[in-house]
């Protein structure tokens, strides 16, 4: 059980996805006081003024200040959109080594101050960072979470809704494994609006034949809208901030709730000492308990290669 208390939050990494996360917190009204940590001085400087201006037509109350990584003693929860992003071209696995260096130096000082809330880890590669993060902070892993696969399952939702023209809240579909390349769409356990995916696209197959290769294509979307929107606008920031935002709920809110976040593995799926994006429960404890999903004998393959990928990266990075 985590020791801190109140819904404090440290930002670090006040760039493109770091302040779209800080403004949907600040629509929400999530937090009381979020503090905002940044290499780039001048930059968190104006970040936080142009964050405070829009406070007053927010209808909620939030400080949001400059801040140092004292702000982590009395923090319940800090997120760390910190270190270089992808650019056109790049996977998210190219950034290991960099963004490794980043987050050890990052990691010392937030623990030096004490800091006994949730970690999330935003910054990619997602899954490989935050199993360095748990090691390097020493945290409970429960207190560890990665944004995992909720960005993609909510990319996935949207694009299964448009095709069958129902919102995505009625759309119950996770994508799991690596927040990358290796990820897969779970369709033995998806459903819309209670009717089973699998039987919703046998039904449409007699009347579409080409609906699998439809489907096919709609993943292919789904996995790599990073890649797309990046080479539009060079980074992608408003669908992970609100995943951000989400997550942050769940734990402040104590809500119980399942998202598919990056969490660590301890003999689930045969897998083990592992981060991964796969349905999880969150609450104010961080991960209340992972959900182990009854996959088909071809996820599951799937889900064990993306887990080896991630494996053979962490057992390079050498961190
Ligand atoms: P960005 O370049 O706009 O911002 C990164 C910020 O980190 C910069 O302001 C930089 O000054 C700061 N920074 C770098 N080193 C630091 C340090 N040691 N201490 C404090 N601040 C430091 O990048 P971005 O577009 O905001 O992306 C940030 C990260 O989020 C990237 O790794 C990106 O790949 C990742 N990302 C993750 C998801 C996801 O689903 N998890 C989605 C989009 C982007």
């Amino acid at each position: 059980m985590t020791v801190t208390q109140g819904n404090k939050v440290v930002l670090i990494g006040a760039g493109a996805v770091g302040t779209a996360f800080a403004y949907a917190l600040l629509n929400q009204g999530l937090a009381d006081h979020l503090a905002i940590i940044d290499l780039n001085e001048d930059l968190v400087w104006a970040q936080v003024e142009d964050l405070n201006h829009a406070i007053p037509f927010s209808g909620q109350h939030m400080n949001v200040t400059v801040g140092t990584y004292e702000d982590c003693r009395d923090a319940a929860l800090v997120v760390n959109c910190a270190g270089v992003a992808q650019r056109d071209g790049e996977t998210r696995i190219d950034l290991i080594a960099r963004n490794a260096a980043i987050f050890e130096s990052i990691n010392k000082d937030v623990m030096a101050n004490g800091f006994n809330g949730i970690y999330v880890v935003a910054a990619n590669p997602v899954d490989v960072l935050t199993y360095i993060t748990q090691k390097q902070t020493g945290l409970p892993a429960n207190q560890v979470i990665g944004s995992g696969t909720v960005l993609d399952t909510a990319r996935w939702r949207h694009n299964l809704g448009q095709f069958f023209d129902i919102a995505p809240s009625a759309v119950h579909a996770h994508i799991i494994g690596e927040h990358g390349d290796t990820e897969l769409p779970v369709l033995s356990t998806g459903s819309i609006g209670g009717v089973p995916l699998r039987a919703m696209l046998e039904a449409e197959a007699k009347t579409n034949p080409d609906i699998y290769t439809q489907m096919d294509e709609m993943f292919v979307r789904t996995r790599d809208a990073a890649y797309d929107i990046i080479k539009r606008k060079g980074n992608t920031a408003f669908g992970i901030g609100n995943a951000l935002a989400r997550i942050t709920r769940a734990i402040l809110r104590n809500e119980d709730v399942v998202l598919p976040v990056s969490a660590l593995l301890q003999g689930e799926y045969g897998l083990d000492d592992l981060y991964i994006g796969t349905p999880t429960v969150l609450n104010r404890t961080g991960v209340r308990n992972v959900v182990e999903l009854r996959l088909d004998p071809d996820e599951l393959d799937k889900f064990r290669h993306s887990a080896n990928t991630l494996r053979n990266v962490i057992d390079r990075a050498k961190f």
